[in-house]
């Protein structure tokens, strides 16, 4: 599996109508027809994905999925359906499906083990509550390493590690999504650098190094690259941001460009 940097925009539950959707679309084909070295995934509400363009750089991802493929579930949407569809990346354990949702750990994983059995990629999003997860001198307090290790941990349970290299975590403190106060990027690849530790201890150094760490929290074009100039992070989970065609357009281009 690639470990060429990730951008992901997530569309949440925007926007309003099939004819914004189709604009957005548009736009997005048209200003990073030219992007190469950046994989660009965009996922938008289920009902628009049919509206994706073909033949361009982007790919196509879902915000969410059921863990079965088929059968009585009313309101559910398959990962198998999303195959289909031409998805390559489902979004899984958001905090707004765990707020709005009540989605735990164990829904989470099991989410996680479809997507994988439907050879999509999951992004696994693990995030502590508290803003105040860092000290002063920026050490994470252990209460972030806790909860973040045992949402990796929980998340990851009975994955095997010849599928990790699949698997993408996004990295989003709860505090810092749609509030516009992003975490501080020397923090966010502090936490890129624990959840490293945690997979290394789950399966070991080498398999950890597989696995894409993004980061996602209150991103815009003013701060996008202070999180992928490292070698920590690789990539961003794009929220309000995604949304604003020229927002989106210029953090994919600046990203690209100091690669
Ligand atoms: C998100 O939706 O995961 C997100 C990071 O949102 P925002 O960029 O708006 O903070």
């Amino acid at each position: 599996m690639s470990k060429e940097p990730l951008i992901i925009a997530n569309w949440k539950c925007n926007p309003a109508s099939k004819k914004e959707a189709e604009h957005l679309f548009g736009v997005l084909k048209k200003e990073l027809r030219r992007i190469k070295k950046t994989e660009v995934v965009i996922c938008p509400p289920f009902i628009f994905s049919s509206l994706f363009p073909a033949r361009c750089s982007l790919k196509l991802g879902g915000q969410n999925c059921f863990w079965e493929n088929r059968g009585a579930f009313t309101g559910e949407v398959s990962p198998l359906m999303l195959k289909n569809l031409g998805c390559e990346f489902v979004i899984i354990g958001h905090s707004e499906r765990k707020k709005y949702f009540q989605e735990s750990d164990l829904i989470i994983n099991k989410k996680l083990k479809a997507v994988l059995k439907n050879r999509l990629q999951p992004i696994l999003c693990v995030g502590e509550e508290a803003r105040d997860a860092f000290t002063a001198e920026g050490k994470p307090l252990n209460e972030m390493s806790l909860v973040v290790g045992e949402q990796v941990e929980k998340g990851l349970s009975g994955i095997s590690s010849s599928r990790l290299g699949e698997i993408v975590i996004a990295y989003e403190p709860v505090w810092a999504i749609g509030t516009g106060m992003p975490c501080l990027p020397n923090d966010a690849m502090k936490a890129a650098l624990l959840i490293r530790k945690t997979l290394t201890n789950l399966y070991s150094r080498n398999i950890a190094e597989k696995v894409r760490i993004i980061y996602g929290g209150s991103v815009n074009s003013q701060n996008a690259s202070d999180y992928t100039k490292g070698a920590a992070m690789n990539g961003l989970l794009i929220g309000g941001a995604s949304l604003n065609a020229s927002e989106f357009v210029k953090i994919v281009k600046d990203v690209e460009e100091i690669l």
